[in-house]
């Protein structure tokens, strides 16, 4: 599922952005990531019609279904309000603090948890919550988790629901609370105090925003307590401005999302002002990624910080084409006569030239914060890329000078703890980078090439990756039926579609729920992409012939109730997952195939005997990951016969049915769509199909009954998504194209 045909040109830039009037700049800034492909697109988009930035939300265009924000996430980007790093600025908009999508929110759509769940009938009571980064649990009731509707059989220690780390304050330990300290100052009295505790606790709030909403303390005031209570410096933003070196080493990306305004930078000590005391975990990221001594905070009033940072990066927004004009700049020095005879030591003194190391931050921190899945550093003959897949699809960024290929590749070896030395050969490993408490895991993978070594990231999020069923986008009928086959004690249930199509996260979402204390869940995969707290995890080692079957076969003498197999590829692997069915087991795998029963066919064709796949396969999940509309630019229109022809549809078919596309905002880099969704088409075994399939019959003929007998199909689940405003027809057409 290629998405990128690389002769594709660039869509003409954002008309609304050729005049810059409020921009200083003197220079042409290119506007950040260009999608490299435009999306292929039928619908009738209005030639040169300007997006208009911040457009008004088309009355019922409520945020599409199945994408709520999950607990925890920072607030979602609100349509109209500034877009996403990389995306071509609007002039003079700058952006608050608050309004950055944090990394590690949820990527596929499909993929947002719903907090409090209901959890199916029969389920056993102990739900346990995938891992998020941070501390290790404590027993006990967690707000927001799904309370099992009875009492725990056993009186096992119930495992707790751990909450997303974001909204959660650090323990103050031994430190004075703040109610206290804010009484102690004379501020408030103790009946004050109480009912404030009392309206934070409903509330939510912080015991400090709630005296300062009730006008009992001023910001300044609030501030001195915080910082008495935590020890942290006292800022004052009139007096402390923001001095150029300090601007020069943090970005305004990454101080958006370390949340702090750099101040003054001096051997190696760097000083930042901070809204938020309990911010000091992301102070302390900000150092190590930077490599820094020390960086002091100072705790200033929101209001004060608000200011100050509109005014520290006012017409600094496009830094990485600042950055890469820079770099240009003095490319006359750094220029390496000759490429082939680098040295060692000049290829780690470029490596760790301040400038190489500030693009790549920058270029790591946007990919992030922009949910991208995978960071691309590619040579050629003339030019250097850099770009980044969001929503399966690769967006540029301004590409850096050429010479700099060797120092990139260098910094992005060194970070990955890979040697440097080594260009000859490709070379994996891997970078954790922590930012605001969050760890986000890249798997770095480095491979020579024809003009130079070229290192594509993929980006990881362990620590956020929600994985609830319920949010999947499955239609609800099917998914109550896909909930019965999950929950059979034994039997095969597979998910098949092509590579990217989201089988992992349906696969984890499922064991997720069947996560329970009472029984011993192990999987198999390659390589391990979520660490769910409660699941035994192997992951697969080829070179030392740990391969899926191998390690399922050692699975079974671990005393499994669940089994999950990354993915079937061959027979031996399918046997022994067929055998372990057989011994009453559940097992959880992955095809590549297209649809449901053409998942039949391909094991047969693997050399797996009918009567074997009739005695043990109980239901298989066909999927798709299309792209959802942008809803901040989302349109109706009427299509013309011939696009309904492509559906195989009739006028008559969609009569009072309704069509949506994309029309191109900010929000969504022009391209009218953000996020993606998936589309499923659930195939059950019955007798009529085991006949069938005994009798050796063809795809055809087995998808014919299927149909027959009620299954919905993947085209029949887009179709579905058309409709709800959630996808258009061409998203549809392309990822259902083998069918019918
Ligand atoms: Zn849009």
């Amino acid at each position: 599922m290629s998405t990128t045909p690389p002769e594709n040109p660039k869509p003409a830039q954002n008309p609304a952005n050729t005049g810059q009037g409020a921009n200083p700049a003197a220079v042409p800034r290119p506007a950040g990531p260009t999608p490299v492909s435009a999306p292929a697109t039928t619908a009738p988009k209005p030639a040169g019609a300007a997006p208009a930035p911040g457009a008004p939300r088309p009355a019922g265009a409520a945020p599409a279904p199945g994408a709520p924000k999950p607990a925890g996430a920072a607030p979602a980007p609100v349509p109209g309000a500034p877009r996403p790093a990389g995306a071509a600025p609007v002039p003079g908009a700058p952006r608050p603090a608050g309004a950055t999508p944090v990394p590690g929110a949820p990527r596929p759509a499909g993929a947002a948890p719903v907090p409090g769940a209901p959890r199916p009938a029969g389920a056993a009571p102990v739900p346990v919550a995938p891992r998020p980064a941070g501390p290790t649990p404590v027993s006990g009731p967690v707000p927001g988790a799904p309370k099992p509707a009875a009492p725990a059989p056993k009186p096992a220690a119930p495992i707790a629901v751990k909450k997303p780390v974001e909204a959660k304050p650090k323990p103050t330990g031994g430190r004075p609370k703040i109610g206290e300290i804010l009484v102690g100052l004379g501020l408030i009295d103790e009946q004050q105090l109480f009912e404030m505790l009392d309206e934070a606790r409903s509330s939510g709030k912080k015991l400090g925003t709630v005296a300062v909403s009730r006008g009992l303390v001023n910001e300044d005031q609030l501030v001195k307590a915080l910082a008495e209570q935590c020890n942290i410096k006292i800022g004052n933003l009139n007096e402390q401005k923001s001095q150029p070196e300090a601007l020069l080493l943090v970005s305004e990306t990454m101080a958006s999302m370390y949340k702090v305004i750099p101040l003054t930078f001096k051997d190696k000590i760097l000083s930042v002002a901070i809204v938020d005391p309990n911010n000091l975990t992301s102070v302390d990221d900000l150092r190590n990624l930077l490599g820094l001594n020390e960086v002091i905070p100072y705790l200033v009033t929101p209001t004060a910080f608000e200011e100050a940072q509109k005014k520290s990066f006012a017409g600094k927004e496009d830094s990485i084409a600042d950055l890469i004009q820079e770099l240009e700049a003095d490319g006359t020095k750094g220029r390496r006569k000759n490429e082939t005879s680098i040295d060692l030591e000049s290829l780690m003194e470029q490596a760790d030239s301040a400038p190489v190391r500030r693009l790549i931050n920058m270029v790591f921190l946007m990919a992030i914060r922009d949910q991208a899945s995978d960071i691309h550093f590619e040579p050629f003959e003339e030019d250097y890329k850099m770009r980044y897949k969001c929503d399966g699809v690769l967006f540029e960024l301004p590409p850096p000078p050429k010479y700099l290929a060797n120092a990139i590749a260098s910094r992005i070896k060194v970070m990955a703890n890979l040697d440097i030395a080594e260009r000859r050969l490709p070379q994996d490993g891997r970078i954790e980078l922590t930012i605001g408490g969050n760890r986000v895991d890249m798997r770095v993978s480095t491979l020579p090439t024809l003009f130079g070594e070229s290192a594509v990231i993929r980006l990881l999020d362990k620590s956020v990756v929600a994985l609830d069923i319920n949010k999947l986008g499955i239609d609800a009928t099917v998914l109550a039926t896909f909930r019965e086959l999950i929950n059979k004690p034994n039997g095969v249930v597979l998910v098949t579609g092509p590579t990217g199509s989201g089988k992992t996260t349906t696969l984890y979402s499922a064991l997720n729920e069947l996560n329970v204390i009472e029984e011993k869940i192990i999987t198999t995969e390659d390589p391990v992409e979520y660490e769910i707290e409660g699941l035994v995890q192997c992951p697969i080692n080829h070179e030392v012939g740990m391969t899926f079957a191998a390690a399922l076969r050692s699975i079974l003498r671990q005393d499994p109730d669940k089994i999950l197999v990354g993915e079937i590829r061959d027979l031996e692997t399918a046997q022994i997952a067929v055998q372990a069915a057989l011994t009453g087991h559940i097992v959880f795998s992955t095809l590549h195939t297209n649809d449901a029963p053409s998942t039949i066919t391909r094991m047969r064709d693997m050399g797996l005997q009918s009567y074997l796949i009739n005695a043990c396969v109980e239901g298989v999940l066909a999927q798709r990951l299309v792209r959802k509309i942008c809803i901040n630019c989302r349109e109706e229109f009427q299509p013309g016969p011939d696009q309904l022809l492509e559906l195989n549809l009739t006028p008559e078919m969609v009569a009072g049915k309704k069509f949506f596309y994309g029309k191109g905002c900010d929000t969504c880099n022009n391209t009218g769509y953000k996020g993606r969704m998936g589309i499923h088409e659930l195939l059950v075994m019955t007798d009529e199909l085991r006949d069938l399939i005994s009798k050796e019959a063809s795809t055809d003929e087995l998808r014919d009954l299927c149909v027959k007998s009620g299954m919905k199909t993947l085209r029949w689940s887009g179709v579905n998504a058309i409709h709800q405003g959630l996808t258009t027809m061409e998203e549809i057409i392309r990822e259902t194209v083998t069918e019918e």
